[in-house]
């Protein structure tokens, strides 16, 4: 769907999935006026579809694109133009058990602009992927690296909010990390130096003691959905969860770390590397937080247990 002149969005409609036209001087190819979004759909026991907690991408897209200078669709425009889209492409969506149908809204600057200001004109469109179950073979734990070298975001600039800049800036730093071995990069703060922020995709969480702790989010790192509900998942089973900064050396004194992210869902950290010094954790990093965690949300999101919080949509 595009933008009309007063900034609000016309309808839209579905269109076979292939290249899109783009105005060569568009705001987006040009400046990096964009943002995108990342949700899943499952399918349950009995063959319809849920959605998990869609309206808190439309909430933080619509807060995104007011740090971008760009117009957004409605919260029931973007409801209804994920709804749309899912059940167009429901037969995409995996059985319950074998992954779930990703699905990626993006809204962007597509109109001319020349000199460094908003575009005139702006496209929001979606598009889907079935994805398979991030891990294949039960939880397996990810390594990484702490980084000082690279930052991923600043205060005041554009980390708070899923502006595609903020990926085009973490390439080089995942790419030196795989090619080392790890699974991905673990970003400190860019003042400090010493504060955890987030992992490229996903927020980071350290247990110690059975309290859980994560970086609370101020404009640095996105607030990712996944982290909002482990945060009430963990306070629900009688956890105290701490929202603060957080240092690396808790990190590397921790009895347990996992991330989590919508790809992710809640991944156990297996060891930490900082300043050359490789930490593990036990039981190859499984810990039995994080083991309990995601099995209560992966049991939320496929309708495998009692919804008390709403946070599912169903859509058929
Ligand atoms: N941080 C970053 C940088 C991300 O790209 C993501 C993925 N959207 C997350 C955290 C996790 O957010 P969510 O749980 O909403 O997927």
């Amino acid at each position: 769907m595009k933008s009309s002149e007063d900034g609000t969005f016309a309808k839209g409609e579905l269109q076979h999935f292939g290249p899109i036209e783009l105005n060569p001087a568009s705001g987006v190819l040009n400046y990096g006026q964009g943002l995108f979004e990342g949700l899943k759909a499952y399918r349950k026991e009995d063959g319809s579809i849920l959605l998990f907690r869609p309206k808190e991408n439309a909430l933080r897209m619509r807060m995104g694109a007011e740090r971008m200078c760009m117009p957004a669709p409605t919260i029931e425009q973007f409801m209804d133009a994920v709804k749309l889209t899912v059940l167009a492409n429901k037969r995409w969506v995996p059985p319950i058990g074998k992954g779930s149908l990703y699905i990626r809204p993006l809204l962007m600057g597509s109109g001319a602009v020349l000199g460094v200001a908003p575009a005139p004109e702006y496209t929001f469109l979606i598009f889907v992927s079935p994805v398979g179950n991030y891990f294949k073979e039960g939880l397996a734990p990810i390594n990484l690296i702490v980084e000082n070298d690279f930052h991923r975001a600043t205060p005041g600039g554009t980390g708070g909010v899923k502006t595609i800049g903020n990926y085009a800036s973490v390439l080089k730093a995942q790419k030196l990390a795989k090619e080392k071995g790890y699974s991905d990069v673990l970003y400190l703060d860019s003042v400090h130096k010493k504060y955890l922020e987030e992992v490229s995709s996903c927020n980071i969480f350290v247990v110690k003691d059975k309290i859980i702790s994560t970086p609370a989010t101020k404009g640095t790192i996105l607030p990712g959905i996944t982290r909002k509900s482990i945060i009430d998942v963990a306070r629900g089973l009688g956890y105290q969860v701490e929202e603060r900064l957080v240092s690396v050396e808790e990190l590397l004194d921790a009895n347990e770390a996992f991330c989590t992210g919508t790809a992710v869902v809640v991944s156990p950290v297996g060891s930490v590397t900082y300043l050359g010094n490789r930490v593990e954790y036990g039981n190859r990093g499984v810990g039995a937080v994080s083991q309990q965690l995601y099995s209560a949300l992966t049991r939320l999101q496929m309708g495998l247990s009692d919804d008390k919080m709403g946070w599912t949509v169903k859509l058929n």
